[in-house]
């Protein structure tokens, strides 16, 4: 099927599978990588649209793994056209979105109706989680794995109905699921005393810099256990989310030194490796976020842990709110920091701080991503393969976020006042440039995500 004008990427760094070299990658009219050339030689270009890179590093597209991207029922604060577009500027070509939106995704009716609602209007490709609740045991069993990645638990995180503490509940789930099931992490009778104390401390003037100690490490530390224990008894594949805190990097590299770990992956997110929690005095509301930015030896402690191998895949937790909802006081003001524009351009920037080489960053953000939840045809450079493709340059002096339009409903992101080395040139949607120097070029072309089955 015809989907777009054959286009040759030349003199470009290919980063894939293990390393970095000159080369380029030819895409066909059915928007698949019809050739990966390796070397500076000119290639044959006939018939093809010429890109020329420049020089910059192609990498397979962003694979992101956590968004809420707000739809249905929450689209005041963003939708997935508008959120998807934030996330092509940001070189995300595929994405899969947490259930606890409005209803939540927590049946395969609602997840279809979540798929039909991105139809025509994805920038990038997309697939939907399954939330589990208290209630929903039947659905999470006949879920059809080619259509839907993972399953979502928040363990004692309050968001309503999807929230599950039941011990007996939990231990069904992780009996049960057929697919891998990640985890939000948080004790909440410990952040309920701790909220309860802060509360009779300051009224109704909590600082934004008490999050990290009322949402603390030991409350993530207590659920984070709790989950492995579950997945190791069951022996079910459990994916740790947003990981915040040096406690639960330890946890896990023990974990690492024994057979438990083939059961249990570990997700952390750029938030956590960029801030710390002295950045709330300076920009309070904007990095209130669920589990709370923790301290400057947990950034540090994250930042060698990423270094170190312990984590598969970085997510963005790309969460819009309006700024009139984030600027009430701090009780009241939600959790969730918009940030898929600037999640990959950021990494790229934490990955040459810590020495970690660019194959390896496109592990997290692609490779991986696809493996662990069975993504069909995309995440690498690969001939047959569906071209989704991001090219980034890293420019000599750095640039500020803030001279960028900013993408996505809200308007805002805690990034805008940071600045990169690295830029996202071009973002390629299954062969279509659909976002080229600042400008999004061409409709929403994101298809559905499918997976491999698990039977
Ligand atoms: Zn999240």
């Amino acid at each position: 099927m015809e989907r777009c004008t054959p286009l040759a990427i030349v003199n470009a760094q290919l980063v894939n599978e293990g390393e970095c070299y000159n080369g380029a990658v030819l895409v066909d009219s059915a928007g698949r990588i019809a050739q990966v050339i390796r070397g500076g030689a000119p290639v044959s270009t006939g018939g093809y649209r010429v890109m020329d890179a420049g020089g910059a590093y192609l990498f397979p597209g962003v694979i992101d793994t956590h968004v809420h991207f707000r739809e249905p029922g929450l689209t005041q604060k963003g939708d997935i056209h508008t959120e998807s577009a934030a996330a092509v500027a940001g070189g995300v070509t595929s994405f899969l979105d947490m259930p606890n939106t409005k209803p939540p995704a927590t049946d395969r009716a609602t997840l279809q109706e979540k798929k039909r609602l991105a139809q025509g209007r994805a920038y990038a490709n997309y697939g939907f989680y399954l939330g589990a609740s208290a209630g929903n045991l039947e659905e999470i069993k006949r879920v059809d794995s080619r259509e839907v990645p993972a399953v979502k638990l928040f363990m004692g995180s309050s968001t309503g109905s999807l929230q599950v503490t039941d011990s007996a509940v939990l231990e069904q789930i992780f009996a049960q699921s057929p697919l891998p099931i990640a985890v939000h992490c948080e004790t909440d009778a410990i952040i309920a005393k701790n909220l309860a104390e802060a509360k009779a401390k300051w009224g109704d003037e909590i600082p934004f810099t008490e999050h990290a100690a009322i949402r603390c490490s030991q409350g993530c530390l207590q659920s984070t256990r709790l989950a492995i224990g579950l997945a190791l008894s069951h022996k079910s594949h459990l994916h740790i989310l947003h990981i915040s805190t040096k406690e639960e990097v330890e946890e896990l590299k023990r974990l690492a030194t024994t057979d438990g770990a083939r059961y249990v992956t570990a997700e952390t997110c750029l938030h956590y490796l960029w801030f710390c929690n002295d950045d709330l005095s300076r920009l309070t509301w904007q990095l209130k976020c669920n589990p709370a930015i923790k301290y400057k030896e947990d950034r540090q402690a994250l930042r060698t842990a990423l270094r170190q191998g312990v984590f598969s895949t970085i997510g963005t937790d790309h969460a819009p709110h309006l700024e009139v909802e984030k600027k009430q006081n701090y009780a009241l003001s939600p959790s969730g920091i918009p940030s898929i524009q600037y999640a990959f351009v950021g990494l790229l920037e934490v990955a040459e701080q810590e020495n970690i080489p660019l194959p390896r960053v496109v592990e997290l953000t692609a490779h991986t991503p696809a493996r662990l939840f069975r993504v069909e045809e995309r995440g690498y450079l690969r001939e047959g393969y569906i071209a989704d493709l991001v090219l980034v340059a890293r420019e000599a002096k750095a640039y500020s976020a803030g001279s960028l339009p900013i993408y996505g409903r809200c308007g805002w992101s805690p990034y805008q006042g940071e600045s990169f080395h690295y830029r996202v040139k071009t973002t390629i949607v299954g062969g279509i440039p659909v976002y080229q120097q600042g400008v999004l070029t061409e409709k929403p072309c994101g298809q559905p995500l499918t997976f491999h089955s698990i039977y």
